[in-house]
């Protein structure tokens, strides 16, 4: 380029510049802009002096207000001045023409403003294209079109007369000065001399130009589409509401979706949970408000934002903390206590939540729930109580599938429900009363629960979603523990409560139950008086029972009859005596299995056990002329009728050591009763009561009155254990028997009797039959003191008189 020399078809190379910020100017370009710099206004200012020209170039950075040499691109563009305006504020608004493209060779001058010398690169009128570059030319329109549509910034009248320009220099630069390129960008096509060079560079910037494009409208659309989406929803449900509103359930369904849906978001749930209520409440909305399907959908929802999924109680098992509820509220019950107190400790020292199962089994009324209760307080976590008495299906556990009407969850989350937390004490009260049949097998359902294997998901068939049991904890009661499946019983840990003695009721009244109904019925003080010796008549008469559920109902209608007369002005305390007792309560109820008289003839006292506890009943058996008929009566159960029979046959293995007729059974009948008629009775355990009452009946022996009896017999006269000497022993005890025979087998039960009970009364525990015989017949056959006992004439008075031997126990 040396050779070059620097002349032009403008007459000069030496021109004022004027700095522009954030636009470039482009040859053959029309437009005007503002100038407010001073050093700009002088450059313009020295242009019209002269002869209208003025070098333009762009700042690289539009932010510098005072540039410097350096500041300023090296190739900027001549242009004529055609207009100016001085605008109010001071500043010129000026119209140029670019003319050509002028390469700054040298600052010449920098007082008032820049001055430059430059070398002009003008392009004359009648460029011809090159195939090259027309080709090029071509394509730079093509996607200059796409990218006018794309962008829609550009209308079609400009994009037209762009494409028209033939000059393919000029042609360039006006596509480059209508792209929004950056200052750099467009600086770069200015400074492409040649025209093809600056062809191929707009290629490049259109085609890139052109992807950004592409892609921003990719985006675009989808951010529409999803506008539209929202959009759409939202329109729609606005319209809904306008029906619903239409329709008279003005606020109604939506006041209700919007308040489920603040719920949902206030309450912490698995992501699982929370899914299915969202859909659910989308299902909601569309359901028509007075449809029966909404309110399944709604009962639904209700329970699932109800349940607790994460909720827990804070729980620090602490023992010594237990240790003092648990005396607090419960009197006696000192291995129980223990028990649980040691749970409590393996629970604090493993700091589980859960863990074996207790099952507290024992009579109705001797504290299984106030226990369960209490271990609840001493860890600090709520409790809650299931009746699984009379529980035959299954689906009152595990719930109804939501298809049919009125479908509820099971009775184990409907407790979940109530506990609030996830980690509760829950009781399963009456474990042995469920039953099966067809509709199901509850106690299939109930292994699962207390399985911690499994309990981790346990399905209900309303709720459907998995729930976890595994932090709650489980305590089960049961009356009686053999009608629980084995499978079951097994999974638990048993703890038994028997039943109290008078005494230990009488101390549980006095502390607990009637200071509670005193404060129950604003009794405070002294108000309301109760002698020990009344309660003890209360426990007594009034009552029949191991526990001391009805002692404390009986207690609380005292207490309203008490309150009712203080409230009536009649007097200021009551003082309940044994007369008082009776206006109150009514006639003694019962009369309890006492000790009989005198000595009876074919009546022997038994001890029984009911699932009230133990009883005493007195077998009588009468003997009269026949033909050798046997009757039973007094409501026996099978296994009592069997075991009847079977103490009549081992008598009569033994009428001739009795010194009974061999062919007895052929000439009389034998009349076998268990008074109470009214109440059921089974069990083997009768079995040497009645075997002592036929023989006393046949012999004519009296039985020692003082004396009870409890035990299976076999055949051969030998004598096996029975379940529930505890309960029987107290029985008696309270009957005033002195000796209980029983079974050798059952002397390891002695253990659990109350000492109370031990010292009062002699156990005699016998293998055989013939020890209880010798036991409990007297002597003496009756038939006549001044005979000798002789007692085959005894057997022939009575065969020829119809005489009755016996059986005149109740007189
Ligand atoms: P269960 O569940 O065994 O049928 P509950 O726990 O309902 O019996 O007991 C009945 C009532 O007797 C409760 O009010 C309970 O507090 C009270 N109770 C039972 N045993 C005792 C005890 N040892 N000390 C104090 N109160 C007792």
């Amino acid at each position: 380029m040396a050779a070059q020399t620097n002349s032009n078809e403008y007459g000069k190379t030496t021109y004022p510049l004027l700095p522009l910020r954030g636009l470039l100017v482009y040859p053959s370009m029309v437009l005007h802009f503002d100038v407010g710099r001073p050093k700009s206004v002088s450059a313009l200012e020295a242009a019209m002096v002269e002869d209208h020209l003025i070098v333009l170039a762009s700042q690289e950075d539009g932010q510098i207000d005072e540039p410097v040499v350096d500041d300023l691109y090296g190739v900027g563009t001549l242009a004529r001045v055609k207009q100016m305006m001085k605008l109010p504020n001071g500043t010129i608004r000026v119209l140029v023409e670019g003319l050509a493209r002028a390469e700054i060779l040298e600052y010449t001058g920098e007082q008032d403003y820049f001055q430059v010398e430059v070398r002009i690169h003008s392009e004359p009128d009648d460029v011809q294209a090159t195939p090259e570059m027309q080709a090029m030319m071509r394509s730079v329109s093509q996607q200059f079109e796409q990218y006018v549509k794309l962008s829609r910034k550009l209308d079609q009248e400009t994009y037209a007369a762009v494409v028209d320009i033939n000059h393919p220099g000029r042609f360039a630069d006006m596509v480059a000065s209508h792209l929004p390129l950056k200052v750099r960008e467009k600086q770069e096509i200015l400074e492409c001399f040649d025209i093809q060079e600056r062809l191929e560079r707009l290629l490049q910037i259109l085609s890139d130009e052109r992807e950004v494009l592409e892609l921003e409208r990719k985006i675009h659309q989808r951010v529409r589409k999803q506008m539209e989406k929202t959009q759409k929803e939202y329109y729609l449900r606005e319209q809904m509401k306008a029906i619903q509103r239409e329709l008279g359930d003005k606020e109604g369904r939506m006041a209700e979706i919007e308040e489920l849906r603040e719920k949902l978001e206030a309450k912490q749930l698995p992501p699982q949970v929370y899914e299915k209520v969202e859909k659910e409440i989308v299902r909601l909305e569309r359901i028509p408000a007075s449809s029966a399907e909404g309110t399944v959908a709604r009962t639904y929802i209700d329970w699932l934002l109800e349940l607790p999924w994460t909720e827990e109680a804070r729980s620090t098992p602490d023992v010594a903390r237990a240790e003092r509820i648990l005396n607090e509220e419960h009197y006696g019950l000192e291995k129980v206590k223990d028990r649980i107190l040691e749970f409590i400790a393996v629970q604090a020292l493993t700091n589980r939540q859960s863990g074996p199962i207790i099952c507290l089994a024992g009579p109705p009324g001797v504290g299984k729930t106030s226990l369960a209760r209490s271990i609840a307080k001493s860890l600090n976590r709520p409790f809650v109580r299931v009746s699984l008495g009379g529980v035959r299906d299954d689906a009152e556990i595990r719930g109804h599938r939501r298809t049919y009407i009125g479908a509820m969850p099971g009775r184990i989350l409907q407790g979940m429900k109530q506990a609030q937390v996830i980690n509760p004490v829950f009781l399963l009260d009456e474990i042995d009363k469920m039953a099966s049949d067809f509709r199901g097998d509850p106690a299939a359902a109930m292994l699962e629960i207390l399985d911690p294997e499994q309990n981790e998901t346990f399905s209900d068939h309303y709720i459907e979603i998995p729930y976890n049991l595994s932090n709650v904890l489980f305590i089960t009661t049961a009356n009686n523990l053999y009608d629980i499946p084995g499978p079951l019983r097994d999974r638990m840990e048993i703890i038994q409560l028997a039943g109290y003695t008078e005494l230990e009721k009488l101390h549980i009244a006095k502390g607990h139950l009637l200071p509670r109904q005193r404060d129950r019925h604003a009794l405070k003080g002294d108000r309301l008086r109760m002698s020990d010796d009344v309660i003890m008549e209360i426990i007594r008469h009034y009552t029949r029972e191991s526990g001391v559920r009805n002692l404390d109902r009986l207690i609380a209608s005292i207490c309203r009859k008490a309150a009712r007369i203080i409230a009536s002005g009649e007097s200021k305390r009551v003082t309940v005596t044994s007369a008082l007792l009776t206006t109150f309560l009514g006639a003694h109820r019962f009369e309890y299995g006492q000790v009989e008289e005198t000595d009876q003839i074919g009546g022997v006292a038994g001890l029984a056990w009911t699932e009230m506890g133990g009883d005493m009943l007195t077998v009588e058996v009468s003997v009269v002329p026949g033909t050798g008929k046997v009757v039973l009566t007094g409501k026996l159960g099978d296994v009592m009728k069997e075991s009847a029979q079977t103490a009549l046959s081992y008598v009569r293995s033994r009428a001739k050591s009795l010194h009974i007729p061999t062919d007895f059974h052929e000439k009389v009948d034998l009349h076998i009763h268990v008074p109470e008629g009214a109440i059921p009775k089974d069990g083997p355990s009768a079995g040497i009561t009645m075997a002592t009452a036929v023989a006393s009946a046949l012999t004519n022996r009296r039985v020692h009155r003082e004396i009870a009896m409890t035990g299976e017999i076999t055949l051969r006269g030998r004598v096996l254990p029975i379940g529930g000497l505890k309960e029987k022993s107290l029985a008696a005890h309270r009957a005033g028997i002195q000796t209980i025979i029983m079974p050798k087998g059952n002397i390891k039960d002695l253990e659990e009797i109350p000492s109370i009970v031990r010292e009062a009364v002699r156990f005699v525990p016998v293998s055989h039959m013939d020890e209880v015989l010798e036991l409990a017949l007297e002597e003496a056959p009756l038939v006549d003191d001044s005979e000798q006992s002789n007692h085959d004439a005894w057997f022939a008075d009575l065969l020829s008189e119809g005489k009755y031997g016996g059986g005149e126990a109740h007189q």
